[in-house]
């Protein structure tokens, strides 16, 4: 890494600075959170001579994906770099995980160090809805019936239903569980972890571009102050999360036209989760808003953290401010009501928008997009951390294969980007179909011949298959429903993704 002037800098965490204390660190305890040691000091003197590369890999972003690329890399002794701009641990949104993030934990030596941070164990998943207020006006007598014939208590009034992990097994995952996290917490033990493995962690630097030098080994640039660092590269992975820095600058990024989804989330205290065996598992509360939801994760014995999910549209029409728009929300519904009403909020509200888009390539010449950097789709199934570690667990194999043949050309990553694509297509066209099932939606989980399909995609195994199969049935039920207006669901469904599934109803079902 070198200066403007073209001296090298001795490399030295955090962002080079003489190491001083951090702002949390050091068993620093805030709201019974166990805060373990900073990241201690990391230097180097890089060699003078300007025509060599400083790593074979430079990573963009030390949150899960870049982290765990970092620790994929270093395992496989190539050398690389994670250029974190924060210094951990700092807050995050994403705190609720899936069972297919297990597989990357396993791989990297990293479940025992999940196992000894006593994360909450997230056996499964909870949907409910209003035993009062029907969504939409709905009747739910007439939809029981249609809803599952042969068994016309599927749906409750109640419209309660869960799911655990456990009900199918999955391959190499040999835990019925998964977890829920302090996200400062995780991202540090992630970002520690790949340094223990032989990663190069700097923390506190900004990265503004890439300068891809006519195909020759690109320079990341950042800055340090007013001074302007490089560190010179084979090739570059963007980790940059939302922050989309290689998209941006490359301008690949496509905002999503459906999705315009808004967020506004806290911590409580004490908030009441409602006990018994189901007690630690995600819950998603349906408001009777239009497509709004309300996410419940435990984050320790005391802290529940609570987001509510709607459309951009729902907040600025409502012209209120944040605050008030989300208590509002959360008064929709009066059994959840009264139960944030004995908790207490501790920490500030956290808005997050515009979140959805895609890009038009994840990879390119000596360049490939990970995690957020490469797409966001919306987070009600908990599938972002599990993108982004996944991303990084293909994206590692090809750069491994690439750099060994000395090929660092887009098309030496063509694995990874297909896998990834087909992924998150899957999880972009199973989130559409339950944008637009709403409450619906709990008829597939509640059905025998959907059940165990559902779950596959809730345990986060969507690499594999083109199209699975439960999608096309689900899309082609959700047609035939738009089409007849007399179907009693037909008034009980979700205008976000409207029309999207037009002309589902006589596609083959795979
Ligand atoms: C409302 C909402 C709810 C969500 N809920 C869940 C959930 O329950 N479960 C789940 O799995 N996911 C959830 N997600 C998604 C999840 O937050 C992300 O998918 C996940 O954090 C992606 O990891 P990442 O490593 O790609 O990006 P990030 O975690 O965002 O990490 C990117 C890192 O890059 C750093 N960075 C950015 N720019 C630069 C720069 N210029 N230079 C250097 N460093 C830089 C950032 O500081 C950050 O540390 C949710 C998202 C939203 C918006």
């Amino acid at each position: 890494m070198r200066d403007s002037s073209g001296r090298s800098l001795a490399r030295c965490h955090p962002g080079f600075a003489p190491c001083e204390p951090r702002a949390h660190g050091d068993g620093v305890h805030e709201l019974g959170l166990f805060y373990p040691p900073a990241l201690p000091p990391q230097s180097r003197v890089i060699s003078q001579d300007m025509s060599q590369v400083d790593f074979d890999v430079g990573i963009i972003g030390g949150g899960p994906a870049g982290a765990a690329m970092g620790a994929y890399l270093a395992k496989a002794g190539v050398s690389c770099v994670v250029l974190e701009r924060d210094i951990f641990p700092r807050p995050h949104v994403g705190e609720s995980f899936v069972p297919s993030s297990t597989r990357i934990f396993k791989e990297l030596d990293f479940l025992r160090v999940m196992e000894a941070h006593h994360f909450p164990k997230k056996y499964g998943a909870t949907w409910t809805a209003s035993p009062t207020v029907r969504p939409y006006s709905m009747d739910w007598k007439g939809v029981d019936g249609d809803c599952a014939p042969s068994d016309p208590s599927a749906i409750t009034a109640e419209s309660r239903a869960d799911i655990r992990f456990e009900e199918r097994a999955q391959p190499g995952v040999d835990q019925p569980y998964t977890y829920h996290v302090d996200r400062g917490l995780f991202d540090l033990a992630l970002l520690q972890h790949a340094r223990d493995l032989g990663a190069h962690v700097v923390e506190g630097l900004d990265v503004k571009h890439v300068d891809f030098r006519d195909g020759q080994d690109p320079d990341i640039v950042a800055k340090l102050g007013n001074k302007e660092i490089r560190t010179r590269v084979r090739l570059v992975a963007d980790a940059s999360g939302r922050k989309t820095l290689l998209g941006n600058q490359l301008k690949l990024k496509v905002s999503d036209p459906v999705f315009d989804q808004y967020a506004l989330h806290t911590w409580f205290e004490d908030f009441d989760r409602g006990g018994g065996t189901t007690e630690s598992n995600i819950h998603i509360h349906f408001l009777p808003i239009t497509n709004t939801w309300v996410w419940q994760i435990p984050i320790n014995d005391r802290i529940t953290s609570i987001g509510v999910v709607t459309q951009k549209k729902n907040f600025l029409g409502s012209k209120e401010s944040r605050e008030k728009f989300f208590w509002d929300c959360l008064k929709k519904r009066e059994d959840l009501w009264a139960r944030v009403e004995k908790a207490r909020a501790v920490r500030p509200l956290k808005e997050e928008a515009d979140y959805s888009y895609a890009m038009t390539q994840f990879t390119g010449d000596r360049f490939l997009l990970l995690g957020d950097a490469a797409r966001f789709v919306d987070p009600i199934f908990s599938t972002g951390v599990s993108i982004a570690l996944n991303s990084a667990r293909f994206a590692s194999r090809d750069v491994i294969g690439a750099l060994a043949a000395g090929s660092l050309e887009r098309q030496s990553f063509s694995t990874f980007e297909n896998t990834m694509r087909r992924g998150v297509k899957n999880w972009y066209d199973f989130i559409t179909v339950y944008y637009r099932l709403n409450v619906l939606f709990t008829y597939f989980v509640q059905n025998p011949a959907y059940r165990l399909d559902v779950l596959k995609l809730l345990q986060g195994d969507v690499y594999e298959e083109e199209a699975p199969p439960v999608l096309s049935l689900m899309q082609k039920k959700v047609a035939e429903v738009e089409q007849n207006p007399n179907h009693v669901w037909h008034r009980v469904l979700g205008d976000l993704t409207a029309n999207t599934f037009r002309n589902a109803a006589g596609a083959n079902v795979r």
